[in-house]
């Protein structure tokens, strides 16, 4: 019973349900028949219960469930498909389901709770289950007044909620799906998938309001896919936590932390040891970019060209999207994404993961990197690491671990141009940078370009009112004055001009050369969500009214690769005069954004360019680069395996320490 499949290192990740155990969990008189923990070698749970290595079910959670007999001789049968499948469980020695009240009382058993589960989420209530890396909140995604009503409990605005589909035959009543789409979601990763939503379906508008696209995903456990045939229709899937907190997986404190949200919980007594959430990735022409990284992806290591005898790093990452990663013996191991570090729970998930990493893949690092920023949990976390263990600690700036992580992801070893455009990450000048173009060669690198600054009135909490970028940018443009009239509804008397006294007195105004906070201010010009919503919203409506409308691009004055706004800006007050809607003027933006992208490439003069930051989550915006940087002859490359946004940071500032004396 001693079975070791990592030999060769590899530790797997969690795999979706397999359809050999889907048809055994369907068919009536096999020994796993709705069975909610069916799984064999080929999947089920991993890497959400290995305590250690060697992957062996005594050092499983698994280890506390005796096999049966039975389970016993397929695990042992060579020629079964349970053979050395060390979760291996059955009816009658696995894991079992409950249906709790919030305050943990149990209301049914067994198959009695899955039918209980079924019959809340008809009748429109809230169900916390405990699924495979966590818990996840389900409601019912035909319902608005059941969406609405958990967006309230969750306290979670217009952020778009992922969709579960019973099947494949429902998801394509829903979604555009070609056969590369359908292949990934039937793929042991299945991620969630960002699909073009089909019109007028049954998906009610607020998973996703004003969002051409679905976050999709099909059952990817026994418990799902027996949930969803029999609630028969799709259902909100998200994960179990409150606005900007981590997702619940140890059940004490989901029933705590969820208790206010979920009207029942649907658990199990499998125990969760470290949180893995949904991977989110979507398909353009070219190929994936994986925007969260979890599930199915972590913790396989990556091998990094160029690395093999560097030193081992620890990377402790940003702030938002956060991830943990771990460069050792010429390959990069990045943990799950870990959400926002802004609360306390995220925070303390960062450090449990960090020391995780190292326990379970056996590593001492003798290197420690963190970002610039000061007020970060992950610096923080770094610097008691570093004293703790005594241990060097470097600090990498924002932008350049994006730039560098990208040129890693490739196998780039010569001197690369860096495009990192995101919301705002602490600048060697003590400015907020995120309109860059680096020049990064070995651990160095030089700024060759940037936007001009422009003074950002609340600092870093503008990302989540566009109509302050706006205003900053305008008064650094014009001076003070009254707002141009196409702003005023965004703007109560007062707002305005408390934001003109703080700008003129340069309080709390941070100046900003962010793509990320222009993109915000032209949405805010052109009315989209200029009062408020979640970060990257305005930008995400910009880039859905360009769609792929293809006009003229606006000005640019560069003078010694500083890009100054002004014309652009003008261009789209002149556009709203005369009466051009917002597709007209975002279209507009963005060809001027491409033109920017290549002026800069030009201007630093090496053939090859990575793209990162969050900017290049915008779909459009990166094939226009793309396209641009490719005519004119430069290699582009951007990111695949690891997030363009501030999920690569921890990877980026891993490869630039190792890279330094
Ligand atoms: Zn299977
Ligand atoms: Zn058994």
């Amino acid at each position: 019973m001693h079975l070791r499949i990592e030999a060769q290192g590899v530790v797997p990740p969690d795999l979706a349900l397999c359809a050999a155990c889907a048809e055994e969990t369907d068919t009536p008189g096999e020994r796993r028949y709705r069975y909610p923990f069916t799984n064999c070698s080929h999947c089920g749970p991993r890497y959400s219960i290995i305590a250690r290595l060697p992957y062996d079910r005594s050092q499983t959670t698994m280890q506390a469930f005796p096999l049966c007999r039975a389970c016993v001789r397929e695990f042992e049968d060579p020629a079964d498909r349970h053979f050395r499948a060390q979760p291996i469980a059955c009816p009658v020695c696995g894991p079992r389901l409950s249906l709790l009240r919030p305050d943990g009382g149990i209301l049914a058993e067994g198959e009695e709770a899955l039918g209980q589960a079924v019959a809340v989420l008809k009748e429109g209530q809230v169900l916390a289950l405990k699924g495979l890396g966590g818990y996840q909140l389900l409601v019912d995604a035909t319902s608005a007044e059941a969406v609405l009503r958990l967006r309230e409990r969750q306290r979670r605005e217009d952020k778009p909620f992922a969709v579960m589909f019973p099947d494949l035959a429902s998801l394509r009543a829903a979604c555009e799906v070609g056969s590369p789409e359908q292949a990934l979601l039937a793929s042991p990763e299945a991620p969630i998938l960002l699909l073009w939503r089909k019109p007028g379906t049954q998906v009610t508008e607020a998973i996703a309001p004003g969002n051409p696209r679905l976050g999709a995903f099909l059952p990817y456990t026994p418990l799902h896919h027996l949930l969803l045939a029999v609630v028969d229709r799709p259902l909100v899937c998200t994960s179990g936590n409150l606005s900007d907190e981590p997702m619940a997986f140890e059940d004490g404190d989901a029933l705590i932390r969820l208790g206010g949200i979920a009207d029942v919980f649907l658990a199990h007594d499998r125990p969760i040891l470290r949180p893995v959430d949904d991977s989110v990735l979507r398909l353009d022409g070219d190929g994936p970019t994986l925007l969260r990284r979890a599930r199915g992806f972590t913790p396989l290591a990556v091998p990094l060209a160029g690395f093999t005898d560097a030193p081992t790093v620890l990377a402790l990452g940003a702030h938002r999207k956060a991830t943990v990663s771990l460069l050792q013996g010429g390959q990069v191991i990045m943990s799950q994404y870990l959400g926002d570090l802004t609360s306390l729970e995220g925070a303390d998930l960062l450090s449990r993961t960090a020391e995780d990493l190292l326990d379970f893949f056996g590593a001492t690092p003798v290197r420690l990197a963190c970002d610039l920023h000061p007020d970060y949990a992950s610096t923080r976390l770094a610097e008691r690491l570093a004293a703790d263990w005594q241990l060097p600690l470097l600090r990498v700036q924002h932008h350049h671990a994006h730039g560098a992580a990208c040129a890693a992801e490739h196998g780039l070893e010569g001197p690369v141009t860096a495009l990192a455009w995101d919301g705002t990450g602490l600048g060697d000048d003590g400015t907020l940078w995120g309109g860059e173009a680096l020049r990064i060669e070995g651990p160095a690198y030089t700024r060759v370009g940037h936007l001009r600054p422009f003074p950002l009135p609340g600092g870093e909490a503008a990302g989540r009112e566009p109509r302050r970028s706006a205003c900053g940018l305008l008064w650094s443009l014009r001076g003070a004055g009254l707002p141009p009239p196409v702003l005023a509804p965004a703007f109560d008397g007062p707002d305005w001009k408390l934001l003109q006294t703080m700008l003129a007195k340069g309080l709390h105004s941070p100046l900003t050369s962010s793509i990320g906070r222009l993109f915000d201010a032209v949405a805010a010009l052109v009315s989209l969500h200029a009062r408020r919503g979640f970060e990257g919203q305005a930008a995400m409506a910009l880039e859905f009214a360009a769609g792929s409308r293809v006009e003229p691009p606006y000005a640019w004055e560069l003078d010694e690769g500083v890009a100054d706004p002004s014309a652009m800006v003008d261009g789209v007050l002149a556009d709203l005069a005369a009466g051009h809607d917002a597709a007209f003027i975002a279209a507009r933006f963005h060809a001027s954004l491409a033109d920017l992208a290549l002026a800069w490439a030009q201007l630093s003069g090496l053939p090859d360019v990575v793209l990162s930051g969050g900017c290049f989550q915008n779909a459009r915006l990166t094939e226009l680069v793309q396209a641009r940087l490719g005519a004119a002859g430069f290699r582009v490359h951007r990111h695949r395996l690891f997030p363009p946004n501030d999920g690569c940071i921890s990877l980026g500032q891993a490869v630039v320490v190792a890279r330094q004396g």
